[in-house]
């Protein structure tokens, strides 16, 4: 590498994990694990086997008890599927997490980490799905096989990914996407998103390594308010993400895959780093008395040097020496769906802290584009979309799909209903509303997700 490659093309204000040749990074200074490393680990394993596990004959199935079509207002169901897979019930939003339905978290169908036991809820068996989170692209989180079925089958769910992750996504016939950068959020549906920082990396071949970018979520729903760590080592911003998405009901954080430490320790918690990582979440909020954390990506691959069942043993253990409630770890059974209902409704479904300005990233492919679909009672998908790529020339669309017509998703462009161009999201908006005044569950929609739109943006760089 020259040194003018460390200070050469990047951006003036680029944040500081997008790398200067294109790619990203890790920000934090922090000991990375290297290629030698990985063929140190791989050599040590030829050379010394591990031993005989038969711990997956212990791994339990039971059914899941999925809310149908959807948990109520004030409820937060969580089913496992398997692995990082989560079916999160935010109330009335479901959500998918990194969905791998697949025998094998590999490029090849022969070759590669095995399922140790079936997905516990079939993949054509799932509720209506919102929105599908995808952390970042190694085989066991971005399965193509799953994204291609899930496309099919849920053609509707809105698909929230890290930068430059869309074009491929979008390859496997997901129609609608959203990519984001670290501290990016958009509203998506009744719901919010937020893009977190996480300490990983990416690669689907040896030839493309982090070339996308890597991250955690947080969502908020009038339910209450999800965090999805992704994968992660443990990194300096835990705290933050806390105090800017939260205070967060469930957490969901990896518990699994993370022996040998010297090799794993930089990209993968363990359960202690996890529950550091958990505190760390709630240390601006106070009280962790009602704070969930599930433990993930474990039990379901083997992908390292630890015994099937050491993740949650020393997730429990890990959990009663740091003197949290013992109800709020949930190691799930593969299927089991555990509820917690809310007292009081949530405030907002919207985060309320200051928003960041919009990434700035060109190459982003739904960058300045605001999508906002709808499932209306009225049988019809409202789509609102919102282009501001260009200032002069500021575009919003409102589209109509009939949901009675499977056969018609997914093909083609929903029908424009009204288009409005202006100078400003402001004058847009109103020439829209205008348009749209025929029909009146239409305009009230149009009038309601406006008027949010509008709210005051206290945008502090
Ligand atoms: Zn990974």
């Amino acid at each position: 590498m020259s040194e003018s490659e460390h200070t050469g093309d990047s951006p003036p204000n680029a944040p500081p994990h997008h790398a200067p040749n294109g790619k990203f990074r890790n920000p934090w200074g922090l000991a990375e694990s290297r290629f030698a490393g990985l063929l140190r680990w791989r050599w040590n394993r030829v050379r010394h086997p591990l031993p005989r596990d038969d711990g997956a004959r212990s791994l339990r199935c039971v059914p899941p008890a999925v809310r149908v079509p959807r948990a109520a207002a004030n409820e937060i169901a969580v089913t496992w599927v398997g692995h990082s897979t989560l079916l999160v019930q935010l109330g009335s939003v479901n959500i998918l997490t990194d969905p791998i339905w697949s025998d094998r978290a590999s490029p090849w169908r022969l070759v590669g980490p095995r399922r140790l036991i079936p997905a516990a809820l079939p993949l054509n068996g799932l509720p209506p799905i919102d929105i599908v989170l995808l952390s970042h692209n190694h085989y066991d989180h971005l399965d193509a096989w799953s994204v291609r079925a899930l496309a099919r089958a849920q053609p509707t769910a809105q698909w929230v990914v890290p930068l430059r992750l869309g074009g491929f996504v979008r390859s496997l016939g997901v129609r609608y996407i959203t990519e984001l950068d670290w501290w990016d959020e958009r509203t998506v549906g009744d719901a919010t998103v937020a893009c977190t920082p996480a300490r990983h990396f990416s690669a689907r071949t040896p030839l493309d390594r982090d070339r996308t970018l890597w991250c955690g979520f947080a969502v908020a729903s009038a339910a209450g308010r999800l965090f999805y760590a992704g994968d992660t080592g443990l990194h300096p911003e835990f705290a933050r993400i806390g105090e800017r998405f939260g205070p967060f009901v469930v957490s969901a954080i990896p518990i699994g895959a993370y022996e040998p430490r010297w090799f794993m320790q930089p990209v993968h918690v363990d359960p202690d780093d996890a529950i550091t990582a958990f505190r760390a979440l709630h240390a601006h909020h106070g009280s962790l008395a009602r704070a969930v954390m599930v433990g993930v990506h474990w039990g379901t691959f083997r992908l390292t040097d630890e015994p099937i069942l050491a993740p949650p043993q020393r997730a429990r253990a890990a959990w009663t020496r740091a003197m949290l409630p013992d109800e709020n770890l949930w190691v799930l059974a593969h299927g089991e769906t555990r509820g917690i209902r809310m007292e009081q409704r949530g405030t907002a479904s919207s985060f309320l802290l200051p928003r960041r300005p919009a990434s700035s990233h060109v190459d982003g492919m739904e960058h300045g584009l605001t999508v906002y679909r709808h499932d209306s009672p009225g049988g019809r998908i409202v789509i609102i979309t919102v282009d501001e790529r260009n200032p002069n020339d500021v575009v919003a669309r409102l589209q109509v799909e009939r949901r009675a017509d499977p056969e018609r998703q997914g093909v083609g462009e929903p029908p424009l209903i009204a288009e409005a161009r202006g100078t400003s999201r402001e004058a847009v908006l109103t020439e829209l509303q205008a348009l749209a005044t025929d029909d009146a569950e239409l305009a009230r929609r149009l009038a309601r997700w406006t008027a949010m739109q509008r709210r005051p943006r206290s945008d502090a760089p």
